[in-house]
């Protein structure tokens, strides 16, 4: 069941991100699709009910504020097909006073007040539209809920030192709470105007505003992936790389009086590959599959064999050329691997040696390469000894670039 509720949302994007040693708001921080603000207000976009939003932002950052927020041009077009208002409002000292001053200019801008309003960090960005139903359901029966899930780690509390412990906490009752919280907005509203009358500034969050002054607070399910942003490491594994994968494959005719080339290195046998440079069938797989997985060209365009520079070519010279471009944009390689079909000779007592040539001409680690080498129990042109064949994967990765793809 879908709520009905109509609920403003408050973005609450105040604080300093001192923890994250960055010298950048956590809120600003790229990912994949925009920045961590962006995202975090994405799903709340796409659920039904929504009638306002409000973000509170650090005295001076409000320029910096709407360019996070419209550096997805996802986020930027459901913002405009909604049609809901968008206000910023200045955050105060505590987290308190800025969800009080948010709700404040909630209450006085809208003429119609939404029954609900949920709190949420800016900095989870991974919040998923069942979370917030989760949470518009729970508050809408009980007038408060937040979303938490099952504590996985043994808490303890500790003495003044906080070296010493002094008890634990008893897991099968302890929850991890998550936001976004919700509450009935009204109730909400007089909760922290009587906070504000009592001069009450210990409330960490809503929650305990809504237990001191209205009652209990519903947990609701969350989910182990809403995490907050709070330090750099948080953000670097989820976000920060982009991977690709590319496949390359190449076959060349084995014939007499030419060299037999893999990998840059001239195994000793009675025929080789024929072809217009000097044949290299693994190293023409593998300059595909790199040159694929980088979308930048395939072997024949770069070097197309009408080219009469190409007539004879070391191979590794091709590869090399082709590798450049590659790292021209930005990746590195993860790793290689490559199956080569090959009737004769034994390919395993070169192996090493072959791996260690394409290695040298990639300037990577030997352990980033690998090559192994198959028979086709003599069928086909391959059994026969007429053709060797090579299929080659690679994995390669950079850095995300904000406003890229
Ligand atoms: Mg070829």
């Amino acid at each position: 069941m879908k709520s009905k509720s109509t609920f403003a949302l408050i973005l609450t994007a105040a604080g300093s991100s001192v923890r994250m040693g960055l010298g950048l708001k956590k809120e600003f921080l790229p990912m994949q699709d925009g920045t961590v603000l962006s995202t975090a207000i994405k799903s709340f976009l796409k659920t039904n009910g929504l009638t306002h939003i409000i973000i509170t932002y650090p005295d001076g950052q409000l320029e910096d504020m709407k360019k996070a927020l419209f550096s997805s041009s996802e986020t930027e077009q459901l913002l405009s097909q909604c049609g809901i208002p968008l206000l910023f409002e200045k955050g105060g000292a505590t987290r308190q006073e800025s969800v009080f001053n948010a709700l404040n200019a909630l209450a006085a801008g809208c003429a119609q007040k939404p029954e609900l309003v949920l709190i949420h960090d800016a900095a989870r960005p991974w919040v998923t539209e069942t979370v917030i139903q989760n949470v518009l359901e729970c508050a809408g029966e009980y007038g408060a809920a937040v979303p938490s899930t099952p504590a996985t780690d043994t808490l303890a509390f500790t003495d003044e030192s906080k070296e010493i412990i002094t008890g634990y906490a008893d897991r099968p009752h302890t929850f991890c709470l998550q936001t976004p919280q919700g509450f009935r907005f009204n109730e909400l509203l007089e909760a922290h105007r009587k906070a504000a009358a009592d001069k009450n500034t210990s409330c960490t969050d809503d929650t305990t505003i809504w237990a001191a002054y209205c009652g209990p607070v519903h947990l609701c399910e969350g989910n182990a992936r809403n995490k907050k942003i709070t330090f750099k490491e948080d953000i670097q594994t989820e976000a920060a790389m982009q991977i690709r994968t590319g496949l390359g494959y190449d076959l060349h005719k084995l014939v007499e009086g030419r060299k037999l080339m893999l990998g840059g290195v001239a195994i000793p046998f009675e025929k080789g590959e024929d072809g217009h440079s000097d044949g290299d069938v693994l190293l023409h797989a593998i300059t595909d599959a790199l040159l694929g997985a980088a979308g930048i060209a395939d072997i024949g365009e770069l070097f197309p064999p009408s080219d009469n520079t190409w007539k004879d070519a070391d191979s590794g010279k091709l590869l090399q050329a082709a590798w450049q471009k590659v790292l021209a944009d930005g990746w590195k390689l993860e790793n290689l691997d490559c199956v080569v079909a090959l009737e004769k000779p034994k390919f395993l007592p070169y192996r090493t040696q072959v791996r260690e040539s394409i290695a040298a001409l990639l300037g990577c680690d030997t352990d980033k390469v690998f090559v192994k080498a198959k028979t086709s129990e003599g069928l086909g042109e391959i059994g026969r000894g007429e053709a060797a064949a090579v299929w080659a994967t690679c994995l390669i990765s950079r850095p995300f670039r904000n406003n890229q793809e």
